[in-house]
């Protein structure tokens, strides 16, 4: 197994004790990045890679998710979630990596290609990822509310859908959750202590 000596439950809470926060702009990233080996490229090393990538989100302050794209036991492409400062509502860390794979490999069609991604993607990802002609998908958590691999919806239920893709869930599963989870938290409670602030009457 690659070494993940990282804890997946994060007291959120306890960085919010500070008062300097409801000066801060925006939020530091509290989780460090991981280093599998290289030795062992199973699906735990390329998803390690993803969270990695989704790290990278949040400390450009976007939503933590991250993707890599991986085929013949190399990665070929990696990116995450770049939709505040893309301006652009497409620029899910999947949507991302599936042009720069089929640039890297000079080829629309990612046959054989695995996507590995920190959470279940959405329905255009998921869209894109079969349109791709991706081979496998292999996300940490599923999304009850806007997955589109069988969360909210499954894409392959489509009538004209001609192409299926294998999908395995729960690599990492703790991890990339937490992540998500404590992103939304902290951004609350970030929100609710500059509120406070605002609150207060201005000194004379
Ligand atoms: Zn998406």
């Amino acid at each position: 197994m690659p070494s993940m000596d990282i804890s997946p439950i994060f007291d959120f809470k306890l960085i919010f004790q500070d008062s300097q926060l409801p000066l801060m702009s925006k939020l530091t990233c509290p989780f460090p990045k991981i280093h599998p080996s290289q030795l062992q490229r199973d699906d735990a090393f390329f998803m390690a890679l993803a969270y990695n990538q989704a790290i990278d989100a949040w400390r450009e302050d976007e939503v933590p998710v991250g993707a890599v794209i991986e085929m013949g036991g190399e990665v070929i492409a990696s990116a995450h979630n770049q939709v505040i400062q893309s301006c652009d509502a497409t620029a899910h860390a999947e949507i991302l990596a599936i042009t720069q794979a089929s640039r890297a490999i000079d080829d629309w069609r990612l046959v054989g290609a695995t996507l590995y991604v920190s959470k279940e993607p959405c329905p255009m990802c998921a869209g894109a990822a079969m349109l791709a002609r991706i081979t496998r998908i292999v996300y940490a958590f599923g999304d009850p509310k806007m997955g589109g691999v069988g969360g909210a919806l499954d894409i392959h239920r489509l009538p004209d859908s001609w192409h299926q893709m294998e999908t395995t869930t729960g690599v990492m599963e703790a991890e990339c959750r937490s992540l998500v989870q404590a992103f939304f938290e902290m951004k609350r409670e970030l929100s609710k202590a500059k509120s406070q602030q605002e609150d207060l009457p201005h000194e004379i």
